[in-house]
This record gives C-alpha cells, sequence and structure tokens, in this order.
C-alpha cells in the first residue's frame, strides 16, 4: 500500500458560550483534519486543534509522506520529525500527530480492527470523567453545583473543574460546593492549567489534601518541573501533569523528575499515536498511570488498550458545536460512567464531512476565513 495524498481541511466555531479555565480563555474551537489517501482506496483521518501553524506544517509535510507505506509508521514519523526545523514541540508537533493517528486510522481499518485491538486491546470499557467546572460569568456557585449534578445525572462517578482563575478562598468555597452538591461518592478532579506559583500551588495543595481530591493537575508551569516534583513529595493528592508534553523526550524528562503519580498524555498533542505509545510504556516501566487529556473518540481506545490506563477524559460535546457535528456517531457514557470502546475498524468514529462544511475556514471559502489561532 502506498500513500497517495494528504488532504487538510480546518474549521473553526465558536463555543456556545466562552469558556475560561485558571489562565486561557477560548471563544472558539479550532480543529484540522489530516486525511491520508492510499493507492488501495483506503484513507484514513487524524485531527488535531489548533489552525495556521498546523496548516502550514502539514503542507510541508505532504511531500515527505508520498509514496510511502502508511503501515511504516516508525519510518514516516522519522521522516516528518526535523528538530532543527520543526517538530520538538507545539503546533508543529500536533501538525506530525495529525499524520500520525490518520495513519493509524488506515492501519486499523487494512486490519479490520479498532484501535484498542490494534495496540493492544487489554479491555473493552474504560472508567470516564466529565471534564467541565470553567470559570463563566453569571455562572456562580449555584450555575456550578447545576451542572456538575447534571454530570452526575449523565452517568459520571467523576467530574473535573477548574481551578486557579479565583483566589484560594473563592476557589475552595467552589470546590466545596460541589463536594456537597455531589456527597462523598464521586470523585473530583481539579485542573488549574499552569495558573499557580509555587507558593500558592502548595497553599492550594494542601488545603485539597484536607478534602479527599482525585488528583490536582497541571498546579505549576509546565517547564517547572523540579517545583512540581517538590509539591508531589509534599502532598498527598495525586499530581497529574502532560498534557503540554511533546515526543518521548519529553515524556521521558517528565518521568525522571518524579513531577506526577499521573499523566495526561494527549496523542493529539505530543506527537500522534506511535508516540504516545512510547510515553505510555515509559510510564509503564515506572509504575506511573495514564490518563489522556484531550478528545475521547482516541483516547477511550487509547486508555483501554494498555495496562497502566487510568481514566478518560470526556467533554460533552454539546458545549462545543465542531465537536458536536463532526461525527456521524457519537462516544457516550455508559450508565456505570464507562465508555465502551467501539469494535469498528480504526478510530471506529466516521467524520461527518458534509456537516463541518459550514465552518471550513481552510482550504478558504468564498467568504474569507475567521478561525482565531
Ligand atoms: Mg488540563
Amino acid at each position: 500500500m502506498k500513500i497517495t495524498g494528504l488532504e487538510i481541511r480546518a474549521y473553526s466555531a465558536p463555543y456556545t458560550t466562552p469558556i475560561a479555565n485558571g489562565k486561557y480563555r477560548y471563544a472558539a474551537t479550532d480543529i484540522v483534519v489530516a486525511s491520508v489517501l492510499t493507492d488501495e482506496g483506503l484513507s484514513g483521518h487524524g485531527w488535531t486543534h489548533g489552525f495556521k501553524v498546523v496548516v502550514d506544517t502539514l503542507e510541508s509535510l505532504r511531500e515527505r509522506i508520498l509514496g510511502e507505506d502508511p503501515f511504516s509508521v516508525e519510518r514516516i514519523w522519522d521522516k516528518m520529525y526535523l528538530p532543527k526545523v520543526y517538530g520538538r514541540k507545539g503546533f508543529e508537533t500536533r501538525a506530525i500527530s495529525a499524520v500520525d493517528i490518520a495513519l493509524w486510522d488506515i492501519k486499523g481499518k487494512a486490519a479490520g480492527r479498532s484501535l484498542n485491538r490494534m495496540l493492544g486491546g487489554f479491555r473493552d470499557a474504560a472508567p470516564a470523567y466529565i471534564a467541565g467546572g470553567y470559570y463563566a460569568a453569571d455562572k456562580g456557585l449555584d450555575g456550578l453545583r447545576q451542572e456538575m449534578r447534571e454530570n452526575v445525572a449523565k452517568g459520571a462517578k467523576a467530574v473535573k473543574m477548574k481551578i486557579g482563575g479565583a483566589s484560594i478562598g473563592e476557589d475552595l468555597e467552589r470546590v466545596d460546593a460541589v463536594r456537597e452538591a455531589l456527597g462523598k461518592d464521586i470523585a473530583i478532579l481539579v485542573d488549574a492549567n499552569n495558573a499557580y506559583n509555587r507558593l500558592d500551588a502548595l497553599k492550594m495543595g494542601r488545603e485539597l489534601d484536607k478534602r479527599n481530591i482525585y488528583w490536582f493537575e497541571e498546579p505549576l508551569s509546565p517547564d517547572d518541573l523540579e517545583g512540581c516534583a517538590e509539591l508531589r513529595r509534599k502532598l498527598d493528592t495525586p499530581i497529574a501533569v502532560g498534557e503540554n508534553e511533546y515526543t518521548r523526550w519529553g515524556f521521558k524528562q517528565l518521568i525522571d523528575s518524579g513531577c506526577a503519580q499521573v499523566l495526561n498524555a494527549d496523542a493529539q498533542v505530543l506527537g500522534g499515536i506511535t508516540e504516545w505509545k512510547k510515553a505510555a510504556d515509559l510510564a509503564m516501566a515506572s509504575h506511573i498511570l495514564v490518563a489522556p487529556h484531550g478528545d475521547q473518540e482516541i483516547h477511550a481506545h487509547l486508555v483501554s488498550a494498555i495496562p497502566n490506563g487510568l481514566i478518560v477524559e470526556f467533554y460533552d460535546n454539546n458545549l462545543n458545536t465542531l465537536k458536536e457535528k463532526m461525527f456521524k456517531k457519537h462516544l457516550r457514557l455508559d450508565p456505570a460512567g464507562t465508555v465502551s470502546v467501539p469494535d469498528r475498524p480504526g478510530i471506529g468514529f466516521e467524520i461527518n464531512f458534509e456537516a463541518l462544511e459550514q465552518f471550513r475556514v481552510y482550504p478558504a471559502t468564498e467568504s474569507g476565513t475567521s478561525a482565531s489561532v
């Protein structure tokens, strides 16, 4: 089988309500889809978040992958990764990720096996948590309680909320309100999205230790491994990091630093599925668990495939116009709070390109482009 084409499409759509976490604010979602075509008629689709840098990088990767056998993922990864030019970190690595994910989709389709089966098939379903608890104008404690109760009504046995966007006192009131609303049997995860300095992270962490929190995610800058390792030693609450880390080498550093008990390795960010498996295996050798950040349609397969997969991040796609329209079938939360991996070839979620067309920003439509990043 040979690769005969790479089609690149980018889409942008506003959130139904703009969302904010401890450090960042998002008004829109931007998704780039890389479609790899082959001479045998099979095609695979990989997608990541971002726009201009991802599209430019993909355009320059095209000639490097044409004519290659899509099964040769290591060879193709090596050809795409040019550390002097691009690919070590950031949006460029996301472009590599999208191509690599498309290759795995082809491999699964050719073999008639799901990604889960292709990668190890450790189990057919995995625990999941509903991500949310963002800051929003006029949300208040009542709005937060209401959102979290709705998540539990959907079947969630674990929920995540944002912290770091308000004072420590105010955020603790929010955490306590959620605990009071959900009771003691629902796991609460908190995510600071890099918002704290070392002093405030420790102060917050000591408070979280009194509150039986499932994990404390990204308390510090992703570049403060030393501070993160020190925090981990001082706190009982597990630390989770890694959604802003890249490649096997970045994950080796993270693991060696002793910074975290859980890694949020994201295949759409760190270099694709080929690279994600390397990060997950490095973690396994160090008895560290993996709970990916990002799109559940891909990561439900990956968490289920490996023995050290902990839990799947599950976004309610109603928040996100693009994700709601993107697939012909949706991954739903099971009543037990788990997600069952579809036993369909490849990723197993067919993209509804017709429904996405109204959001296309690349190739540019006649009305021009409007994506933000
Ligand atoms: Mg996070």
